[in-house]
């Protein structure tokens, strides 16, 4: 196995640390190491791959302080056959909130997600993906 030097916020540091002590973790490398396995599975699931899907992306950031909006803007016009639709709102005072509804395969979902995920300031990123071509038998529900 190879040692390798991370740089991290203390902050999370912490939060690993207080994680390995509460789950039984032998310490923080192995909390690394399983976070690290779900991340690279995490878009793998067989049952996505090759359908049509529908993607919901969240991403929330502090208006004051970050040029995340207009990076949001570049990654919408990027990926303008992906994103189907995007919503901007404000919320909790100074908080922004930007939502993309994204139609594509999983490799472009996941390619998105990621460049959102890189983005420098954000404060949260969430997605939802669901298969969209099919919903059961259509004739019964008439
Ligand atoms: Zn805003």
């Amino acid at each position: 196995m190879s040692v390798v030097s991370v740089s991290m916020p203390d902050e999370l540091l912490n939060r690993i640390d207080q994680f390995a002590e509460d789950h039984g973790y032998t310490g923080r490398s192995e909390v690394i190491r399983e976070a690290s396995r779900n991340l690279l599975g995490e878009f793998q699931d067989k049952e996505l791959e090759d359908r049509e899907l529908m993607g919901v992306v969240t991403v929330l950031f502090d208006y004051e302080t970050t040029n995340v909006e207009e990076k949001m803007m570049h990654l919408r016009h990027e990926h303008e056959s992906l994103v189907a639709s995007n919503f901007h709102s404000h919320v909790g005072g100074h908080h922004c909130m930007e939502l993309f509804v994204l139609e594509g395969t999983l490799d472009d979902i996941s390619t998105f997600v990621g460049k959102v995920r890189a983005t420098q300031d954000t404060l949260t990123v969430d997605y939802s993906v669901t298969p969209v071509d099919d919903f059961g038998p259509l004739a019964d529900m008439d």
